[in-house]
């Protein structure tokens, strides 16, 4: 079957915003820190629907700092807490946030794009750089024979490694949340493929917190505790 598009879509092009200028063909990228701060938000300003969002670390008035609070002995949760837009996934072990999936509906409701680099990451005011795709650019530990590296923490202690094992295939027996439990190595998280917009779908012990600069809001003693399954 043959479709012809071409008179439709030069009509439609007249029509529907775009992340380029129609006349220049110049994409509409945020390149000032007002832009990028109107842009690079879940309610972004109409102002800068269709724009491609790119955000310089030096736009940042505070430090980016993080404090994190995780638990040392991890404890299982009663049930798995499901990684969302707002909640963030670890730490990465250099340092870096590891951040939950990019909100895709806020992004696909106004037309906004904020590319990553090749480590998976990019800027934002609130948080600073950081990881939304384990892309092999953080440090990483050796893990026991053949297993794959250590790259970072989840925010309930657990330890994050590597997608894959040496052999580059993913280990078969991880739970929904992307983990599992290993002789020698306790329970513990493989990271999920980039394309997946998650690098870890949820947590399945109870979460600690974070604090950006002087902040004090993350008290992790008066994290809500949630009950561990009953051992069997
Ligand atoms: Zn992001
Ligand atoms: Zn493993």
């Amino acid at each position: 079957m043959r479709m012809v598009l071409s008179s439709k879509t030069s009509t439609l092009s007249t029509m529907i915003p775009s992340l380029y200028d129609g006349t220049t063909g110049k994409i509409r990228v945020t390149d000032t820190k007002e832009s990028c701060q109107a842009a690079a938000r879940p309610d972004v300003d109409p102002a800068y629907q269709n724009y491609c969002v790119q955000c310089q670390l030096d736009y940042m008035h505070h430090s980016t700092e993080r404090t994190y609070v995780l638990p040392i002995e991890p404890v299982a949760a009663e049930k798995a807490e499901r990684v969302t837009d707002d909640i963030e996934t670890g730490v990465a072990l250099n340092g870096v946030r590891l951040d939950g999936p990019a909100p895709r509906e806020a992004i696909l409701g106004a037309h906004t794009l904020a590319p990553f680099d090749d480590c998976g990451g990019h800027i934002n005011l609130h948080v600073g750089y950081h990881y939304h795709a384990a892309m092999g650019c953080s440090a990483n530990v050796a893990s026991a024979a053949g297993h794959a590296p250590i790259i970072g923490f989840a925010m309930d202690g657990y330890k994050l490694h590597a997608r894959v094992n040496i052999d580059g295939k993913e280990p078969t027996d991880l739970d929904q949340c992307r983990g599992h439990d290993v002789k020698g190595l306790g329970y513990h998280y493989h990271a999920n493929e980039p394309g997946k917009n998650a690098i870890l779908p949820c947590h399945t012990g109870q979460t600690g917190c974070s604090n950006i600069g002087n902040e004090t809001d993350c008290d992790a003693t008066k994290r809500p505790k949630r009950r561990p399954p009953p051992r069997g």
